[in-house]
C-alpha cells in the first residue's frame, strides 16, 4: 500500500475538474528532460483514456534518447508552433503544469498560460512553488514528479486505466530524476510502485538500455574530453568540468550530448561537490549545473552565486561573464563552503 502523500480535497477537486474537462493541456519546462517528458506523457496516457482531447506542450525540443516514448511524437514544441500552441492554451478547459515550480521554467509559454482562462493544476517536486495554479499538488520530498503523476491516478481510483504505454512513461520519469534509482531513491515506496508498473507489462531493463546506452560516438569522446580537462579541488572535496563553444564544435556537439556529465565527478572518492560550466550556443552565457551527495545543499550555492535554485543535490543557475570569470565565482563559492564540504558526514 502506498501511503496518501496527496491531500484528499486536492484529489477530490481534480476530479471534479476531470468530469467536465473536454479540452486538456498538459505543459512541462524547458529543456524537458526524462521527468518532464515522463510525467507529462504519463498523464496523456492517462486522459487519452479518459477521452478528453489533450495536447502537451514543452517550451523546446527534448534529447533524442527520450524519442522512443510512446506519445512523443506528439508532443507540441511551442518555439516551432507558437500560434497553434497559444489557441491550445487559450481554448483549455484545464492546464495541467507539471515539473516545474515558476512561471518563468516555461519560458514565453508562461505568458499564454497565465492568460488563459483555464483551470490550472501543478504537479511538481521542487520547492517553493509560485501560487499561479489553483489546485497545487507539490511534494518536494518525493523524487519525481511522474511517481506523484501515478500516485494521483491511483488515489483518482484510476490505476486500471494506466496502460502499458502510460507505465513506461512514468517508469522513465522515475527513473531518470533518481539517476537509475542511485539517489533520492531510498523510499521503500518507489520500489512498491515499480512493481505495480511491472504488472503492465514494463520492460525496465530495456528502458535502462534506451534511456542510458544508446549515446553517439561522439558524445563518449566528448566525455573523455571534459574528464581529462577537470579540475578536482581536492582540499574541498569538489571538482569542476566546462566545455567552452569552441570545444563544443571540435566535438560536433549538439544539445544533450553532455546530459548527466555534472554526475561523473562525483564517482570520484571523497568528491561530494561537482560544477559543470557550459558556453551556451543561444544566449550569451554559461549555463551552471550543480551536483552533490549526501548532506551538502547545491541549490544554496546555487541561488547564491549563480542567480539559480533548485533541490538540494541537483541544482542549476546561470551565468553572464566568461568562462574564467565563472570558475573563479566558483572557486569563491568553494572557498566560502569549504567548511562544510570538508566536514565529516
Ligand atoms: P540541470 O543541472 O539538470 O540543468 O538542473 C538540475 C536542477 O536544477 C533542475 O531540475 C532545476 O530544479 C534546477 N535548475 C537548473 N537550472 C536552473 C536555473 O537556471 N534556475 C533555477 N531556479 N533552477 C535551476
Ligand atoms: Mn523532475
Amino acid at each position: 500500500m502506498l501511503s496518501k502523500i496527496i491531500r484528499q480535497a486536492d484529489i477530490d477537486h481534480f476530479s471534479k475538474w476531470l468530469e467536465r474537462a473536454e479540452k486538456m493541456v498538459i505543459v512541462s519546462h524547458i529543456s524537458p528532460d526524462g521527468d518532464a517528458i515522463g510525467s507529462s506523457l504519463g498523464l496523456w496516457h492517462f486522459l487519452n483514456s479518459q477521452e478528453k482531447t489533450v495536447n502537451v506542450i514543452v517550451p523546446n525540443a527534448f534529447p533524442d534518447f527520450l524519442k522512443w516514448m510512446p506519445g512523443s511524437k506528439d508532443i507540441l514544441l511551442y518555439d516551432k508552433y507558437k500560434e497553434f500552441a497559444d489557441q491550445l492554451i487559450a481554448e483549455a478547459d484545464v492546464i495541467c503544469c507539471l515539473d516545474f515550480n515558476a512561471i518563468h521554467r516555461i519560458d514565453a509559454m508562461g505568458e499564454a498560460v497565465l492568460a488563459s482562462p483555464a483551470r490550472k493544476i501543478l504537479i511538481d517536486h521542487h520547492l517553493d512553488p509560485e501560487p499561479f495554479c489553483r489546485i497545487t499538488i507539490s511534494h518536494p520530498e518525493i523524487s519525481s514528479t511522474s511517481e506523484l503523476v501515478f500516485r494521483l491516478i491511483c488515489r483518482m481510483g484510476y490505476f486500471n486505466e494506466i496502460t502499458k504505454e502510460g507505465a513506461e512513461c512514468i517508469y522513465t520519469g522515475m527513473m531518470t530524476d533518481t539517476g537509475g534509482f542511485t539517489y533520492n531513491s531510498n523510499n521503500r515506496e518507489i520500489y512498491f510502485i515499480i512493481s505495480e508498473l511491472l504488472s503492465k507489462g514494463i520492460d525496465k531493463d530495456d528502458i535502462y538500455r534506451k534511456v542510458f546506452n544508446t549515446y553517439s560516438e561522439s558524445r563518449l569522446r566528448l566525455m573523455g574530453y571534459v574528464l581529462t580537462q577537470m579540475r578536482v579541488y581536492t582540499d574541498c572535496n569538489a571538482a569542476l568540468i566546462s566545455l567552452t563553444k569552441k570545444e563544443q564544435r571540435r566535438f560536433n556537439y549538439i544539445r544533450g550530448d553532455s546530459e548527466g556529465f555534472v554526475n561523473i565527478p562525483l564517482s570520484i572518492k571523497n568528491v561530494v561537490f561537482s560544477c559543470f560550466l557550459r558556453e551556451d550556443t543561444e544566449k550569451p552565457m554559461i549555463k551552471i549545473s550543480l551536483r552533490s551527495v549526501g548532506k551538502f545543499p547545491c541549490n544554496q550555492v546555487a541561488s547564491e552565486f549563480f542567480n539559480g535554485g533548485g533541490h538540494l543535490n541537483a541544482s542549476g543557475g546561470e551565468f553572464y561573464g566568461t568562462m574564467d570569470e565563472a570558475r573563479e565565482v566558483f572557486e569563491a563559492a568553494l572557498n566560502k563552503y569549504k567548511p562544510l564540504l570538508t566536514a565529516q558526514p
